[in-house]
């Protein structure tokens, strides 16, 4: 079978790989970035009452207008995203699908779309399956992987039509100060370029404020997810909110063309997110998440390696240097702990491992840490 060049140009999902890689027995697995939480019991009593009360066709393709208008009350009210209704956001299958059919949509062949690096791995392959270009913005260990002038500097010159911004960071942790994303707004503005703000891990912050880049910039599609904020990954639910109503009108055409509609009984169930229940598990959570945040710093920081304390999301992400992060990663498998490679993430991760704290408790991550430090020059 002779493959397409679009397919044959794109690898296989790192996070994926390293995370089938570690499914063996005894290991521990700090790969996939999932929170390890069952989602919160309103929300599953929602989606059982669904099932039972016959939810079991085709819905609307944009999604179910009952949940498209209670995550454009919430980005309204809590986001303060500019000039959104129910009508101005679409739901799909995770927030991965939402930007896969964002950029189908903006990118042609040799758009150029600049990407941080590093940045979480799928989107390079987006664009590439797009056939865009990726500008690539590159960000520093010793500056916590947070913009800084030289990356304002290059977001300038990339002649980018799009910009992609994730703020909590997959892989780094941090989170951007609003004063960083305001001079990432001014040279959007300067240079008449879209804002893609993937907003997946909004409610995982520890010190700092999330600031949603729509709040002032209306050339923002923004995005968000279920997954992480209510521990919801195999729900596969996601959303996208643009003030311009035909971008979210088109990607609503590729929705029709592709996966129809997302899960209808999975978006009756989420309907129970924005009940007081579904907020106090999200907070306990995050609650549990420091706690683990913390532990993990404290082993690292004994560890040969640069890392900055991550502020959000439930990643930590050191650099090792001089030391090649794929045969580290291997090592570190060989003594019992699955993480993923920096590398994947772009150049710029070259030298880091990225861990997940978000499903490993704090006994499994001591445990973790033990088998780690027995890996030559790691310690
Ligand atoms: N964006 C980022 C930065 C992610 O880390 C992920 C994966 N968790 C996604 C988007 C996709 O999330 P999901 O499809 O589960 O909503
Ligand atoms: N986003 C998570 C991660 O980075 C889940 C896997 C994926 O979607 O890439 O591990």
């Amino acid at each position: 079978m002779k493959f397409s060049k679009r397919i044959a140009d794109v690898p296989p999902s790192a996070t994926f790989r390293y995370a089938s890689l570690a499914k063996r027995e005894g290991i521990i697995n700090l790969t996939i970035g999932r929170p390890g939480f069952d989602p919160p019991s309103v929300v599953i009593e929602a989606a059982k009452r669904a099932l039972e009360g016959g939810k079991h066709h085709y819905g609307p393709s944009k999604g179910i207008p009952e949940l498209r208008e209670k995550i454009s009350e919430r980005l309204t009210r809590e986001n303060k995203i500019r000039g959104i209704d129910s009508e101005k956001v679409i739901v799909s299958m995770g927030a991965k699908n939402i930007l896969y059919e964002i950029i189908m949509t903006l990118v042609d062949r040799g758009t150029k779309v600049a990407i941080p690096d590093p940045a979480w791995v799928s989107y390079e392959s987006m664009v590439k399956l797009a056939e865009g270009e990726v500008v690539w913005l590159p960000l520093n260990s010793e500056r916590g992987f947070v913009p800084d002038e030289e990356f304002i500097d290059a977001l300038d010159h990339s002649e980018a039509k799009i910009v992609i911004i994730n703020t909590p960071n997959n892989p780094t942790g941090a989170v951007y100060p609003e004063r960083v994303l305001r001079d990432i707004i001014a040279v959007a503005e300067a240079n008449d370029m879209w804002i893609i703000s993937d907003e997946c891990y909004e409610s995982i912050v520890y010190e700092g404020k999330h600031f949603s880049i729509g709040s002032v910039y209306d050339k923002t599609i923004t995005v968000g997810s279920f997954s992480k904020t209510y521990s919801m990954t195999g729900w596969r639910l996601g959303y996208a909110a643009c003030p311009e109503f035909e971008v979210i009108d088109k990607m609503n055409i590729l929705q029709q063309q592709s996966v129809s509609n997302p899960v209808t009984f999975a978006q009756y169930g989420a309907l129970a997110c924005f009940t007081p229940e579904a907020q106090k598990f999200s907070r306990e959570m995050r609650e549990e998440l420091k706690r683990r945040r913390d532990y993990a710093l404290k082993r690292v920081s004994e560890f040969a390696c640069e890392c900055m304390k991550p502020n959000g999301a439930f990643y930590i992400f050191p650099y090792f240097e001089g030391r090649d992060d794929i045969k580290m990663a291997d090592a570190v498998l060989e003594e019992g702990v699955g993480v993923v490679p920096g590398s994947p993430f772009g150049k710029q991760g070259r030298g880091c491992i990225r861990l997940s704290y978000g499903s490993a408790k704090v006994e499994e991550l001591a445990e973790a840490f033990d088998r780690m430090e027995r890996v030559k020059g790691i310690a």
